[in-house]
């Protein structure tokens, strides 16, 4: 008999620390999206527009295109238990450490 839905019947692992995640178990899933950045300015080149617009097609020409995309957008869906979801958690909310941790 086959599961519903598209839930594999072999279990998953944590991204972090590889610990085996059976069906069932408490997971979390972190989507991650990083883009390029655009704060609106463009900033006009020495070299003049025109030149660096023909750098940039021939750039692109060589590139692939799949390449090309990954460097504009990509998006990561990561499967966690949960102590590394805790983890995670904790280092995105203070990055430079816990605070009071170090402080001289
Ligand atoms: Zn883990």
């Amino acid at each position: 008999m086959e599961p519903k839905g598209r839930q594999e019947s072999k279990g998953q692992n944590c991204f972090r620390c590889g610990k085996e995640l059976p069906p069932g178990s408490l997971t979390y899933i972190a989507q991650i999206r990083i883009f390029a950045g655009f704060d609106g300015v463009l900033l006009e080149p020495e070299e003049g527009v025109e030149q660096q617009l023909k750098r940039l097609l021939k750039q692109v020409e060589q590139s692939d295109p799949e390449e090309l995309e990954k460097e504009v957008y990509q998006e990561f869906h990561l499967i966690l238990c949960k102590s590394c979801r805790d983890r995670l958690v904790g280092e995105i909310e203070h990055p430079w450490g816990r605070p009071g941790r170090f402080i001289h």
